[in-house]
């Protein structure tokens, strides 16, 4: 009986470990380059966008060149 208990036991373990594992490798989503993209918003209609994609004038970014213009 000990022996079932045991094996219960190693069975219970392993499987803890390896969800322990799955759970601390789980979240991969972020890659390096997205956390490194800075986000800005628009100064004038305030959307949120990568500032590789912004428009930057004057120290301030806007999500077109049409929200800069009437910014401006
Ligand atoms: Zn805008």
């Amino acid at each position: 009986m000990s022996k079932l208990l045991l094996l219960i036991l190693a069975f219970v373990a392993l499987w803890w470990l390896a969800k322990g594992f799955r759970s601390k490798d789980s979240p991969p989503g972020r890659t390096p380059d997205a956390a490194a993209e800075q986000m800005v918003n628009c100064a004038h209609c305030g959307l949120y966008l990568p500032q590789s994609e912004a428009v930057c004038e004057g120290g301030r970014y806007y999500c077109c060149a049409e929200h800069r213009r009437l910014a401006g």
